[in-house]
Parts: structure tokens; sequence; C-alpha cells
């Protein structure tokens, strides 16, 4: 594959579209973000690393922390995991409390919020330190010990994580929490605030794309469920509009309300978008017209 062209291609398909959107501003400091950046990174399993634009400018995870976080807890081979959420596409926004309800506090998937909340919780439990083990393994398979979260972020997101809140007591009503719900929020929120450029999450991707094995060649999860992962991420990892990036991309991918979007392509490699503007459904316009380019450029969508 001919990357440096890939690249090209990919950053002239998502110049129109830098810029557009709205930056999410529900969290305030996210607000903060300059809205005209873009940045693209693949990473290979081959071990070589592509880019351009942003690439290399530190952005929030959000929701694609949620990805590692799941990737952690059924590397404890915890498969308990599925009784807590379940692995269906939710039809709701990230953050409904809707179908929690109906549903007797079980989410329906480990994506939204509330089932990121509980995978959180879970490692939370298996390990004594969610946040911590996240950014260790993050850290290790960037290869960067100065990963770090961005705590005027995360101490926004505890200001004003009132819904989050909600969402974690409706579950811990139903049973669904197994420690208090403000310890579990305060991992969740600095797990969101990490910061990582487009290279770096493009590494960390690998993890996924390799089925489970990590930078230093030690297995953290079994392959099937690096597999089943990445099957998530396809039907539940781009909210409410998963449908449309299967139809249009043909990827699996996770985004988040940073910007950023992760798309994995086994056995070959991972790749990262990143533009703050955010179209309604909360996914990046910029970095959605960089993957349906790249799909179209490589021509590995995988329908
Ligand atoms: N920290 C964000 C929240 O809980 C994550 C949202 C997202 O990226 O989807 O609202």
């Amino acid at each position: 594959m001919d990357y440096d062209r890939v690249i090209e291609q990919v950053l002239t398909a998502a110049r129109p579209h830098v810029g557009e959107g709205k930056v999410a501003d529900y969290i305030p400091d996210l607000g903060n973000v300059e809205p005209r950046q873009f940045g693209f990174a693949v990473a290979t399993t081959d071990g070589e690393v592509y880019g351009g634009g942003d690439w290399e400018t530190r952005f929030s995870l959000q929701s694609i922390s949620k990805v590692f976080t799941l990737a952690l807890v059924l590397g404890h081979d915890d498969q308990s995991i599925w009784r807590r959420v379940h692995r269906e596409p939710s039809g709701t926004p990230f953050n409904s409390l809707i179908q929690l309800e109906i549903e007797r506090g079980i989410p329906r998937n480990p994506f939204i919020n509330p089932g990121a909340i509980v995978v959180t919780d879970q490692l939370l439990a298996d390990s004594g330190d969610a946040f911590a083990t996240l950014r260790e393994l993050l850290r290790a398979e960037t290869g960067n010990p100065d990963l770090h979260v961005d705590g005027v972020t995360a101490a926004s997101e505890a200001r004003t994580g009132n819904r989050n809140r909600a969402l974690a007591y409706l579950m811990a009503d139903f049973g669904n929490m197994l420690n208090p719900v403000e310890e579990t929020l305060g991992h969740y929120f600095r797990q969101c605030s990490i910061v990582m450029s487009c290279k770096e999450l493009a590494l960390a991707g690998l993890l996924l794309a390799r089925h489970g094995i990590r930078a230093d060649g030690s297995r953290l999860l079994s392959e099937r469920d690096a597999r089943r992962i990445v099957a998530i991420m396809l039907t539940c990892g781009t909210y409410d509009a998963a449908g449309e990036f299967a139809y249009r991309i043909g990827l699996p991918c996770k985004s988040g309300v940073g910007g950023g979007v992760l798309a994995i392509i086994p056995n070959r490699c991972a790749a990262v978008a990143w533009g703050p503007g955010l179209d309604e459904h909360g996914n990046s316009v910029s970095a959605a017209a960089a993957m349906d380019a790249f799909g179209k450029a490589t021509d590995w969508t995988i329908f």
C-alpha cells in the first residue's frame, strides 16, 4: 500500500470539511478547542507510522477511551461483564436515560455512557485503579511515558457531569454498580479526558488490529475477544449513526466528542482522524470525511 498517496488523498478529501460542524461544549472546557484543526495518522502492523496535518497535536480522547477499558476488562478474562451490559446498538443518544430505566439498569452496549461507566466500574473492581491501569496501557502501547490526562477537562466534566451521575445512580439503584458511584465516575471522567495525538492513538489501536497482541508482543486479551470488540465498534461505535457509518464508510470505527475517530483494519493497521467540529450525532464531520476517503483509497471497506 502506498500510504503517502493514501494520506494525500485523505487530506484532500477532508480539507473542505475542516472547521465544519460544532465543537462539543456541553463539557465547557472542550468548547475552547480551536475548530480549524485536522489530523490523520495510520500505524501499520508492520511497525510503520504515517500521518499528515495536525497528526501530532493532542486532543481529548473522550469516548474512544471506552474501547481500551473494555479491552482491559476482557483481558481479565472476565466474561461476567456481559451480565452487566449488552451488545446491541441503542438507537438513542449516548447519554440517554430512557432506555436504561425500561431495561432495568442494564445498558445496551459498552460504548454508550452508561455501558462505559459499567465497564470502568468493573475495571476499578478488578484492578483497584481503573484510570491508572488505562493510562499505563496507553503509555506502554504508544511508548510514551508522558501520556497524561488534561486535568482542566476532567474537572470540567466532573463539574458538569450530572447526566452521567443520573445514569450511574440509576444503575446503582438497579444493583448494577460495584463501587461507590462518585468513585467510579472520578475514574470515568479522567479516562475520557486523556489527551492523545492521532499518531499516538493509531499506535494504541494496533492492539486490536493485532487481535489482542500488545506492542511488546505479549497478549492482553484473547483473539476472539479482540475481534468482538471490533465488531461492537462497527455496530455501536459511532453513536446513533453507526448504521450510516457502516453504509457510507464500511470500517469499524469508534468516535468521541473530542472529534477523534479510530478505525481498525484487522491484520493491517489502525487509522485515526481528528477534527473538533461535530455533526448532530456527535461524530466529527472532517474525520468522517477522512475515513470515507481512507476506505476508498485503500479499498479496505469490509463490504
Ligand atoms: N466524557 C463524555 C461524556 O461522558 C464522553 C462522551 C463521548 O465522547 O461520547 O459525556
